[in-house]
């Protein structure tokens, strides 16, 4: 694979969380380049998640304004994604911006002032695959990356 394809698709990032790209969330699988084609195989982050209709437009789009070839994306469903594969960076950019990473061990702390003092408010965020925090020191609210 070409670096130059690697760099366009860390620009595409997640419709729903702008500083989240589709590496750090560790949705792509496989690309592959041919004489005459470019093959995208990305992983959906949650099955019937809308923002994955978007990402594989803006992946073809990218890919189509660089390169002279035939863009696919497939989707692949097994092995299914895990919240294991976001990587360090993307957790840490989802933390700058105001989402508590997925936490393994259950513990969530206020992306705006650090404290451990908070409460869940609701299963469902802004999306489903976040719940709805707030935290009691600062008063804000702020959405948790549910692991799963
Ligand atoms: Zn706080």
């Amino acid at each position: 694979m070409s670096s130059r394809i690697e760099q366009l698709l860390s620009q595409v990032t997640d419709p729903e969380i702008p500083v989240l790209s589709l590496y750090d969330l560790g949705v792509i699988r496989k690309v592959e380049e041919t004489d005459t084609a470019i093959i995208v195989t990305i992983t959906p982050t949650y099955s019937g998640c809308p923002a994955m209709d978007l990402m594989e437009k803006n992946i073809i789009e990218v890919l189509e304004n660089n390169f002279d070839k035939e863009i696919k994306v497939i989707t692949q469903l097994s092995p299914a994604w895990t919240t294991d594969w976001l990587t360090e960076a993307g957790k840490k950019a989802l933390f700058e911006y105001g989402i508590m990473p997925p936490s393994p061990k259950g513990e969530v702390i206020c992306p705006q002032c650090r404290s451990k003092n908070v409460v869940l408010i609701s299963q469902f965020g802004s999306t489903a695959c976040k719940s709805l925090y707030k935290c009691n020191d600062c008063l804000e609210p702020f959405d948790y990356f549910k692991c799963h």
